[in-house]
Parts: structure tokens; C-alpha cells; sequence
């Protein structure tokens, strides 16, 4: 059932008007017969959490812009997104440039305060740091699922450090504070893309110690389609299906884009060599077919370290495949 009106850009051409995330109507131009829409997309333009390069902030603004080439046809999946659901921008979160924690606490209320008006969410980064409020406000929205929300971690790093600087609440940070609430199950997580050098061994002890599961960029880059990590993704997507206890395999996607490699995606802060190709980005996130998603994000894109727009072109591009994830899901 065809429910956004998404303009014909065989009609209307992709280059007018306003820009807004994939040219899906506004949230606020959407009737309130047709709420609450089955996706909503907002931007969080803020990097106070970075531990080395600045400018993420000015990630929500390139991707709707580089987004309007997005088209609506997933040819893998056989599937035209815009007759599975509907999706709308809405806008962009309120943010503190000087309050880090105000921040995220008024992103989770943004989250959460559009409930009657879209069913899930997709954030666009910002810095990594604003993948945990969405997490909260998703957990909340599903009906704070027992054990926590499952998640699929898409990143060069593990961002479970503890603390930086003295702060609790950066970037390297949100799955730590995520886990300790109780808002992700860790034994229900995989963190695909990993990759060194690390500060110290003991880094991987907290997701060891925990139960996630990690899935190293070694396992992935040049290994092909028949390669280790793939394998073991699969076999995890397929866990969560079969798992009664997850409300039918939910979980939620955080991506960020410097797992994929620098060649591919140097618009990032901490970018990180011997990454993902863009087509084993794709072919990760493809290899979750199956899957429900309880909302998601794509972080830490760096228009200003983009001189040719490549790592906007494929955050947005990123932002198709989850959705059609979730609509080859149905
Ligand atoms: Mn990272
Ligand atoms: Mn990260």
C-alpha cells in the first residue's frame, strides 16, 4: 500500500526545491490521518563528543542534500521501499554546541515526543555520541524490551571505552552507557567492522566480558561473498529471528561510517585504514535480510574532509539500505 507521496523526479527534477532526507515529504506536511508514519529520519547536527576531528555537526545538512539522488527501487531485494511504508523528515533534533549530556537528553525527548507521530526513527549524526539517546528513545518506544534492545554495531571501533578526558558521554562511549542501563542486550550484539591499532589489548575486554560479538574487519575486507564475517552475520541475524524472547528478531542498526575504509568514506573523524569497500558495507548490511529493525543511526560523516562528496553520497546511500532492510523484512 503505496502511502508517501514521494515527487516523480521524472516529473519534478531532484535539483529543485527543498532538500530533505531521500525528498520524503516533511513530517510536519504529512496529514495527521496519514500518522503516525512508519519511519521518520532527523538529524542530530552536533559533534561535541569527538576525541579528534570536529565537523560532524555539519553531517545532517550534506547527507539530505546528497540524498536527493536516492532512488526508491532496491533491485537485490525485489522491493520498492515506498510500497512497504512510509517515511518523512522530521527535521532536525535541538541541540546544546557547548552541553554534551544537555544534548543527548534533549535528543532522546525529541525521540520520544514524536511517538503518535512515527513508529521508528532513524537519526543522522553528529558524532557517534547521539546513537545513545536514539537507543534510549527506541528502547522506551519498543516497550523496553526484556534483556534490552538487540544491535547490530557497524564501526572500525568498539566505542565501549569507559570514560575520555573524564567524560562518561563521548563518542568512543555510547554502547558502554547503553549496556550498563540496560538499554542493548549485549549477548543480542555484533559489532562488525573492527579493526586496530587500540589504545591497549584491554580495550576488547569490556564487549569479551559481556557476551558481544565481534565480527573483525579481516573477516570482511577482500574475503568475498563466501568470507568468514558474512557467515557469522548471517548465522546472528538468523539467532535473532529464532530468538521468541526479541519481539519477532528487532533490533536496532548503528553505522558509522569510518568502518568503511578511507578510500571509500574519507569524510570522517577517526578514520581508520584497511576498512570496508561501499559494496561490503552493503553487502553487511544486505547479509541482515531478514531481520525488523527498532530504528537506527549513521554517524560521524565529516562533509568538510569530503572534498569530492563521496562519503555523503554513500551515508545516504546507507541510510536506503537499512531502510530496505527493514522493508524486505515485511
Ligand atoms: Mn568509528
Ligand atoms: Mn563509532
Amino acid at each position: 500500500m503505496p502511502r508517501t507521496v514521494l515527487p516523480d523526479a521524472r516529473v519534478s527534477p531532484r535539483f529543485a526545491g527543498i532538500a530533505t532526507f531521500g525528498r520524503y515529504p516533511r513530517l510536519d506536511d504529512v496529514a495527521p490521518e496519514n500518522r503516525p508514519v512508519d519511519w521518520a529520519l532527523f538529524g542530530v547536527p552536533f559533534d561535541g563528543g569527538v576525541t579528534f576531528r570536529p565537523g560532524a555537526r555539519f553531517g545532517p545538512r550534506a547527507i539530505r542534500e546528497a540524498s536527493q539522488y536516492l532512488k526508491r527501487f532496491h533491485v537485490p531485494f525485489g522491493v520498492d521501499i515506498c510500497e512497504r511504508f512510509s517515511l518523512a523528515d522530521a527535521g532536525d533534533a535541538p541541540v546544546f554546541p557547548y552541553d554534551l549530556t544537555a544534548t543527548l537528553d534533549q535528543v532522546a525527548d525529541f525521540a520520544t515526543s514524536l511517538a503518535d507521530d512515527a513508529t521508528r526513527l532513524l537519526a543522522v549524526g553528529g558524532d557517534h555520541s547521539i546513537a545513545y539517546a536514539n537507543i534510549r528513545a527506541a528502547y522506551l518506544r519498543r516497550g523496553e524490551p526484556a534483556g534490552g534492545l538487540a544491535l547490530v554495531h557497524v564501526d572500525s571501533h568498539l566505542d565501549t571505552t569507559d570514560q575520555v578526558w573524564g567524560c562518561k558521554w563521548g563518542h568512543a562511549s555510547p554502547f558502554r552507557r547503553a549496556i550498563e542501563e540496560g538499554l542493548v542486550n549485549p549477548k543480542r550484539m555484533i559489532s562488525i567492522g573492527i579493526k586496530g591499532p587500540l589504545n591497549a589489548a584491554a580495550d576488547l575486554d569490556f564487549a569479551a566480558q559481556h557476551g558481544v560479538t565481534l565480527v573483525m574487519a579481516e573477516e570482511i575486507a577482500g574475503c568475498g561473498p563466501s568470507g568468514p564475517g558474512l557467515a557469522r552475520i548471517k548465522a546472528f541475524a538468523a539467532g535473532l529471528r529464532s530468538d521468541d524472547a526479541n519481539q519477532g528478531g528487532e533490533c536496532y542498526i548503528s553505522f558509522d561510517i569510518d568502518a568503511v575504509d578511507p578510500a571509500f568514506a574519507p569524510g570522517t573523524g577517526t578514520p581508520a585504514p584497511g576498512g570496508l569497500t561501499s559494496a561490503e558495507a552493503f553487502a553487511v548490511l544486505r547479509s541482515l535480510r531478514g531481520i525488523r529493525l527498532a530504528g537506527a543511526d549513521v554517524v560521524e560523516v565529516l562533509p568538510d574532509r569530503d572534498p569530492s562528496g563521496i562519503t555523503t553520497m554513500l551515508a545516504s546511500q546507507v541510510l536506503f539500505e537499512i531502510v530496505s532492510l527493514d522493508a524486505a523484512g515485511r
